[in-house]
């Protein structure tokens, strides 16, 4: 049985295929990658056509082409050709369902769904609330469903795993008409990835999920955190959208809503500058001028100020939240990082644990400077709160959550 996974953005189409494990429902047991890829420039003069597939003989294989790709239809045309050609998909026989990621449910989804007319009306009505993301991965749903008529879609929402945040910790302090009428609260992101590396930690602390505090770290270009009481979300730092809470790769998080007034009154920014400026030119390229964290490291290394700066800004905001977390929940099992920062930066991961003995978290040093790809505990063998880094993969997640949604 497999599982194609969809994350259809406005230029490009990820993929990937997974075999489920034999016989098992709950898709908790091994899943393997057949296929996996991607569409990028989609509209441009020459889309890039990516595919990583094992061969019959279980070789891994990879290819590379240029093509004319002028839509979301043609582009997912291509994939499905490929994905024969290689021998990865036969049929659509084959396939029990294609999962999509969904960046934004509103209030209307707080689980997977499979998608009906009614769900893509409902996918629809809260384009507002995400004008970038939603349509795009909207039209990824309705190619599939046109190129794969018989085959269920399951969309899975970034912002399902945090419909489960109490009124105090999704509402802004704002008037309430505002809520009610037109939306605006705390939505929270990254939820898949946020609860795919707490069923791991779950797992790795021996416990059911449901029995589990945890306070969860995505930093990756975006990067947001989660507080997660009883396996569920009670608080999340990104807001109504994603430019809120943890410095980012580009997006500023946290900020006095009246600097925006300031810029607006006395430099002439209007909506347009302002979005550009708090989305895709601030955070650590706003700081120090790159985006990329390996290359912030680079830079302080060489005495680079700014870069000193910016790594001091994200860790300060990082270690803020984790405070605010453990008052939230006053009991953490674990404190969970993931994504390409928390993953692999070790000294952003000591830097936010340093000095929180008193509040039970201690970092084994050699543990936690060890390079690893796989899950892993960092923290030391007295540390009350355990720290784990767990590696997040949200295909993965969108593959089992989309054959949990057909059961
Ligand atoms: P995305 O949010 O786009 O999925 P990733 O989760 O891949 O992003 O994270 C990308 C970030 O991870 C980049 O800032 C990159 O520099 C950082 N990163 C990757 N490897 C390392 C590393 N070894 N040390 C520090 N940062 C790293």
């Amino acid at each position: 049985m497999k599982i194609l996974v969809l994350n259809s953005g406005s230029s490009s189409i990820k993929f990937r295929l997974f075999l489920a494990p034999a016989g098992d429902e709950s898709g908790s047991g091994d899943w393997q990658v057949a296929a996996s890829g991607a569409v990028t420039r989609i509209g441009e003069d020459a889309a890039q056509v990516k595919l990583s597939w094992t061969d019959a003989g279980g070789e891994s294989r990879s290819r590379k082409d240029e093509a004319h790709i002028d839509s979301h239809h043609a582009g997912m045309e291509r994939i499905v050709d490929l994905l024969r050609e290689t021998g990865g998909l036969g049929g659509h026989e084959e396939l029990a369902a294609v999962g999509h990621r969904v960046v934004h449910g509103g209030e209307a989804f707080h689980a997977p769904t499979v998608v009906d007319d009614d769900v893509i009306a409902a996918i629809r009505r809260v384009i507002p609330l995400a004008p970038l993301h939603n349509p795009a991965n909207l039209d990824g749903i309705l190619v599939a469903r046109e190129l794969f008529p018989s085959v269920p879609q399951v969309a899975v929402f970034d912002t399902a795993f945090h419909q489960t945040m109490p009124r105090p910790a999704y509402r802004y302090a704002i008037p309430g008409y505002l809520y009610r009428e037109h939306h605006v609260r705390r939505y929270g992101f990254h939820g898949t990835s946020h609860h795919y590396v707490a069923k791991e930690a779950a797992r790795m602390l021996g416990k059911p999920l449901s029995q589990c505090n945890l306070i969860t770290l995505h930093l990756g270009n975006g990067a947001s955190a989660t507080a997660i009481r009883g396996g569920a979300s009670v608080d999340t730092s990104m807001g109504m959208t994603p430019l809120e809470g943890l410095v980012m790769g580009s997006r500023c998080g946290d900020i006095d809503p009246a600097v925006h007034f300031y810029l607006c009154r006395h430099l002439g920014f209007d909506n347009d500058t302002l979005d550009d400026l708090l989305n895709r030119q601030s955070g650590l390229l706003g700081l120090c001028g790159v985006n990329d964290m390996r290359e912030v490291h680079r830079l302080a290394e060489g005495g680079d100020e700014d870069a000193e700066l910016a790594l001091g800004v994200t860790c300060h905001r990082l270690k803020k939240y984790i405070g605010a977390y453990l008052a939230l929940l006053g009991r953490v099992d674990a404190l969970v990082f993931t994504g390409g920062i928390g993953e692999n930066d070790a000294e952003m991961r000591g830097c936010a644990c340093a000095e929180l003995e008193a509040l039970g978290i201690a970092l084994d040093a050699a543990a936690n400077r060890a390079v690893a790809t796989h899950a892993r505990a960092v923290s030391a063998a007295d540390s009350r709160v355990k720290v784990l880094v767990v590696p997040t993969d949200e295909e993965l997640e969108i593959a089992r959550q989309a054959l949990e949604a057909l059961s």
